[in-house]
C-alpha cells in the first residue's frame, strides 16, 4: 500500500525568522564570506556562497565578471559533450558535485560515494514544471533543513538550488542550513543575461527559460525527445538593468537578516535561526 507521510513540510513563504537580541551595531559589521574544506577532495573554498544557476541566460561570462567582484560565483551554462565530461571527470574526480536530491538518505548515499557538495531541490525552480508534469517534489525549506542535517553529519556540504524569489528567501535558505544558495530567476532579465531586450506592450522584457523547456531542448538537441515531456517554462521577465544593483540588494538583505538575529557572520546564521510559521509573509495591501 502506498504510504502517506503526514509530517508538515514547509516552503520559504511559510516561515519568517524570529528576531533575536543582537549586539551588532551596523550591517557593515556582518561577514558574509565562508571558508569550507570539502570532505572528500580536501579542496578549500572561500567566498560569499551564492551561485548563479548554470542556465543559458544566467550562466554567462558577463554574469561571472560582475559576481566574481563580490566573490560570488557563476555556474557556466556551456553544454559539453559526453566525451568532454568523461575526460573532465577522470582528470578531476574532486569536482563532481552531485544532485539533485531532496531527502537525507540520498544526500548520505552521494556523500559516501564520493561527492562533496550535494544540490538540493526538486521542483522549486521559477521556470520548472516538474511538479506539474510529474507530481514529484518536496517543499524547499524542509528539504534544505533535512538534507543539511544529513550532509553536515558527514561533514559534507549542500547547495539549496531553486525557489528563491526575493532576498529574504536567500536568507531563509542559509538559515535552514544551506552552505551555498543557487539562483536563476532572481538574476534573470539583466544586462549580463543572454538574449536581447525586446519591447512588449510598451515594456522592456528579456526571455528566460528552463533548461528542460522546449526552448532549450530545441536549441541543444533539436527538440523534446518523444519519450519525455518538457519540464521547463519559457517566460518574458521585466528588463532589470545591471545585475550589480540586484546583487547589492541580495547581499544587503542578507546582512540585515544577520543583524536581526544577532549573527556576526553568515556562518552563525543557521545556529541563530528560529523560524516561526506564518500564514502571511508580508502585507498585500498595495499589490
Ligand atoms: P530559480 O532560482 O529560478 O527558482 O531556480 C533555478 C534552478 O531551477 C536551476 O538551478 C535548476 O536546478 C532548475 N531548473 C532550471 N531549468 C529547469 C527546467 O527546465 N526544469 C526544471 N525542472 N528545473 C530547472
Amino acid at each position: 500500500m502506498p504510504r502517506v507521510d503526514a509530517d508538515l513540510k514547509l516552503d520559504f513563504k511559510d516561515v519568517l525568522f524570529r528576531p533575536k537580541r543582537s549586539s551588532l551595531k551596523s550591517r557593515s559589521e556582518v561577514d558574509l564570506a565562508r571558508t569550507f574544506t570539502f570532505r572528500n577532495s580536501k579542496q578549500t573554498y572561500h567566498g560569499i556562497p551564492i551561485i548563479a544557476a548554470n542556465m543559458d541566460t544566467t550562466g554567462t561570462f558577463e554574469m561571472a565578471r560582475v559576481l566574481s567582484k563580490h566573490t560570488l560565483f557563476t555556474a557556466m551554462q556551456k553544454h559539453y559533450s559526453l566525451d568532454e565530461w568523461k575526460t573532465f571527470a577522470v582528470n578531476h574526480p574532486e569536482c563532481l558535485e552531485a544532485g539533485n536530491v531532496v531527502t537525507g538518505e540520498m544526500v548520505e548515499e552521494l556523500i559516501l560515494s564520493g561527492a562533496d557538495i550535494i544540490k538540493v531541490g526538486i521542483g522549486p525552480g521559477s521556470v520548472c514544471t516538474t511538479r506539474i508534469k510529474t507530481g514529484v517534489g518536496y517543499p524547499q525549506l524542509s528539504a534544505v533543513i533535512e538534507c543539511a542535517d544529513s550532509a553536515h553529519g558527514l561533514k559534507g556540504h549542500i547547495i539549496s538550488d531553486g525557489g528563491c524569489s526575493c532576498p529574504g528567501d536567500v536568507a531563509k535558505a542559509f538559515g535552514a542550513g544551506a552552505d551555498f544558495v543557487m539562483m536563476g530567476g532572481m538574476l534573470a532579465g539583466h544586462d549580463q543575461c543572454l538574449g536581447e531586450v525586446v519591447q512588449k506592450d510598451g515594456k522592456k522584457v528579456k526571455l528566460f527559460y528552463g533548461m528542460s523547456s522546449d526552448t532549450a531542448m530545441k536549441k541543444y538537441v533539436g527538440g523534446v525527445a518523444e519519450y519525455r515531456a518538457s519540464e521547463g517554462r519559457t517566460v518574458e521577465v521585466p528588463y532589470r538593468g545591471d545585475v550589480e544593483n540586484t546583487i547589492r540588494d541580495i547581499l544587503g538583505g542578507l546582512r540585515s537578516t544577520c543583524t536581526y538575529v544577532g549573527a556576526a557572520k553568515l556562518k552563525e546564521l543557521s545556529r541563530r535561526t528560529t523560524f516561526i510559521r506564518v500564514t502571511q509573509q508580508a502585507s498585500t495591501m498595495f499589490h
